[in-house]
């Protein structure tokens, strides 16, 4: 298997190293694998000059062309996928399968994009005789993209395909803790004939990147995926400077469980769904309300899945969980646990840190946890689930949108008439029944309330893209 990459920066279509830099270090040994450098002031000014003139070159460049070149980057990280994998289990700590599971799923970000920037329609809009209205959709210019350490390919992947599509040129910050993944994107963008500075990637001190380039004059769309209190922050600094956001922040994914269903398989697919990324997803299932008659064999059967699940090094075949990505998310999962606990929770399963080496947390299990609980209110972000009984269906509901998170929600329901009602009354930007996927690339993904602003995918992703703009021509 193939080494951790050596890490550089992509300016203007050429590798460059700092002189700083940051280390990065492996989740499951804590043992430093890299190091990745940290730009400068310098660094940024030429990433902004290369993007101006990426900017002229690839927003005059047909989308059928645009969509090639993409399509050649998806097709060289489909080849390169166990390299693109090995790197990710590396640098995050995901099993081998799941971070391979992630490059496919970046790869089927481009492809859509690719085909979906050749769809960017206008339209003439009828009127009097003479003149002619006619909206067009422009690429928006140059956009600062910020992306998270929980999925280091796929997300980088869904911000520049968008961007790329739309025939923007991009500055992406990847997160520092896991930057192969968007390194890997660079290298097949390069390698499939993007031209230069259509593409920038940096790494550095997040808040003085964003800082320095959200002002800029150049920057035309602010593309941010973290945390609710980053993004709040970043949009404060992008209003001061009028320019737009599309973020996709927090969530604490409420799951509703009816009592029409056979409680063991749907909480066979919870426990396995909650351990995915070690919980470390904006969409992972958190928060379960389940009815009464099947409350007790639902939480059983959960506890006893997620005791089941094979913790260990994302490179050994056997491993369905690896540790969590960083101490944070160890100190975080203790926290809310003994907060949980003290005020009377039970703990069905986990509760407490797997040795001392590697940030090892297993799937842990919190039933009949009070309200007043941090982690009724605070996302765990990391394999924690609360499962709680519930005794009507408006009971759930209320339950559900009791928090100003927005982004997931589940349900298991066999009645028609329940799911339709779910599915009009959840205020979440994504509903999903029956099922735990939440976000593919066909389909549009984001939240409302504090879950962000603002969709990726779909048809509706490229819209924050571009500009909408209203010609108005009375023939001469
Ligand atoms: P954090 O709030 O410190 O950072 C979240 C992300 O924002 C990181 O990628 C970080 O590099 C970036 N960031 C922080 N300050 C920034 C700034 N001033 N400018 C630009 N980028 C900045 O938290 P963390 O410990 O890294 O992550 C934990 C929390 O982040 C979780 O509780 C979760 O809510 C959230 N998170 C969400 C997602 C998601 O997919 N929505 C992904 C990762 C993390």
């Amino acid at each position: 298997m193939t080494a951790y990459p050596d890490l550089q920066l992509y300016i203007g279509g050429a590798w460059r190293k700092t002189s700083s830099s940051l280390p990065v270090l492996n989740p499951a040994d804590e043992s430093v694998i890299g190091s990745v450098p940290v730009a400068g002031r310098a660094d940024l000014d030429d990433a902004l000059a290369a993007a101006k003139e990426g900017f002229r070159v690839w927003s005059r460049t047909s989308p059928r062309a645009r969509g090639e070149i993409m399509l050649k980057a998806a097709a060289l990280m489909r080849a390169r996928i166990d390299e693109i994998a090995h790197a990710i289990t590396l640098e995050h700590g995901k099993p081998f399968l799941q971070a391979q599971l992630e490059v496919i799923r970046g790869c089927e970000f481009f492809e859509w994009d690719a085909a979906e920037g050749q769809r960017t329609y206008g339209r003439v809009i009828p009127s009097e005789p003479g003149i002619k209205y006619v909206v067009m959709h422009q690429p928006i210019g140059m956009v600062a993209a910020f992306s998270p350490w929980n999925f280091p390919m796929s997300q980088p992947a869904r911000k520049i395909a968008g961007a790329l599509a739309a025939g923007c040129s991009i500055i992406l910050k990847a997160a520092e803790e896991t930057p192969a993944g968007a390194l890997h994107i660079a290298r097949a963008l390069h390698d499939a004939g993007l031209p230069p500075g259509v593409f920038n990637l940096v790494f550095g001190v997040p808040a003085e990147i964003s800082s320095y380039l959200i002002p800029q004059e150049q920057t035309r769309l602010i593309a941010f995926t973290g945390s609710t209190a980053v993004g709040k922050h970043l949009t404060r600094i992008a209003a001061d400077h009028m320019k737009p956001v599309l973020m996709e922040l927090g969530g604490h994914a409420p799951v509703i469980v009816c009592d029409d269903v056979d409680p063991v398989a749907a909480a066979t697919a919870s426990a396995i769904r909650k351990s995915r990324n070690a919980g470390q997803v904006c969409t992972s299932p958190t928060r379960f309300f389940v009815q009464e008659p099947i409350y007790e064999a639902f939480a059983r059967t959960f506890a006893e899945k997620a005791r089941s699940v094979v913790i260990g090094n994302g490179l050994d075949a056997a491993t369905q969980m690896g540790p969590v990505a960083n101490h944070r998310r160890i100190e975080a999962m203790e926290a809310l646990v003994a907060d949980a606990r003290a005020k009377g929770a039970r703990v069905l399963a986990g509760g407490e840190r797997i040795g001392n080496r590697g940030y090892f947390f297993p799937v842990t299990v919190l039933a009949d946890v009070p309200d007043d609980a941090r982690v009724m209110r605070e996302e765990p972000f990391g394999p924690l689930a609360v499962i709680n009984p519930v005794s009507t269906l408006d009971d759930a509901i209320a339950k559900a949108n009791g928090l100003p998170f927005g982004l997931a929600a589940y349900a298991f329901t066999h009645s028609a008439s329940r799911a339709d009602r779910l599915a009009d009354e959840i205020e979440a930007g994504n509903v999903s029944i029956n099922t735990l996927e939440a976000s593919v690339a066909e389909v549009p993904f984001g939240g409302v309330k504090d879950s962000g602003y603002g969709r990726e995918g779909g048809a509706e992703g490229l819209s924050h893209y571009t500009i909408v703009k209203n010609v108005s021509h009375r023939m001469a």
